[in-house]
């Protein structure tokens, strides 16, 4: 997403869809951003707040260069409006980034437990349950698909904006370092026993814009603000100590994984 972020010509307009608070940051500022949501929240950062319903934006056609729809998607109760809604207001050879959870994985199966559904009304189990609507529904081709790690960050009590569910107690009530541990730990057994305890979901690209290499599955993701990592680039970044790292985007504590080649 930040590369595609990185690409846009000065003066871009770029759509965060079922933005919340703003779905990502850029140190871009000859962009201009739009974050749309139902509600607009108190706690925003930089950006042109919008409230209005994805399924009907009051936008007129092609506006957007690109359109960002960063864990947003599993959330749209009119699914199919708000796809066409997307494929209306980006521009002809505009890019849409779509990162959703894997409905089947432990990290969504958790948030859903604790929150009670979490808002979470759209599963997505393959890759195909997203690319074959966005394709159909929005025209734009699937460009590539990968797969995201989780650091369940949400449980981290530092993001809390609301009183924590009781269940949350059971993950020592989102202390850092233990979310850290825990992380390292289901990291550890899905390397020895391939299973996907670590799994998140996946990002698709569609349309333009570029499309970013990754010699190696982004295992290291960061327990506080989310964020994915190569470990060469932990590395370049000078944060690892021993096997624990800062993050270098929010300073979050974490363990690192060595990355399998694939
Ligand atoms: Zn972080």
């Amino acid at each position: 997403m930040h590369k595609l972020l990185e690409s846009l010509p000065p003066g871009a307009r770029v759509l965060d869809l079922g933005a919340r608070t703003g779905s990502f940051n850029t140190n871009r500022e000859d962009l201009a951003v739009v974050r749309l949501d139902l509600e607009i929240p108190a706690n925003r950062g930089a950006g042109l707040y919008v409230s209005a319903d994805a399924a009907r934006m009051p936008f007129r056609a092609e506006a957007f260069d690109a359109i960002i729809s960063n864990h947003s998607l599993e959330h749209f109760v009119e699914l199919e409006a708000t796809l066409r809604e997307i494929g209306r207001v980006v521009k002809r050879g505009g890019a849409v980034y779509v990162a959703v959870p894997d409905a089947s994985t432990l990290t969504d199966r958790i948030y859903r437990w604790l929150a009670k559904g979490g808002g979470h009304v759209n599963a997505f189990r393959t890759p195909q349950d997203v690319v074959a609507p966005v394709e159909r529904l929005t025209g734009l081709p699937h460009r590539a698909t990968h797969r995201l790690y989780s650091s369940l960050s949400f449980l981290n009590r530092r993001n809390r904006t609301a009183p924590a569910p009781r269940r949350i107690a059971l993950f020592l009530n989102g202390s850092e370092r233990y979310l850290a541990i825990l992380m390292w730990v289901l990291r550890g057994i899905d390397r020895r026993l391939g299973t996907r305890l670590s799994v998140y979901g996946w990002e698709f690209h569609f349309g333009g814009g570029p499309i970013p290499q990754r010699g190696e599955a982004w295992v290291n993701v960061c327990v506080r603000c989310g964020s994915g990592f190569p470990q060469a680039y932990l590395r370049t970044k000078n944060v690892v100590r021993g096997i624990a790292y800062r993050c270098p985007e929010c300073g979050g504590f974490n363990l690192l994984t060595r990355e399998k080649k694939r």
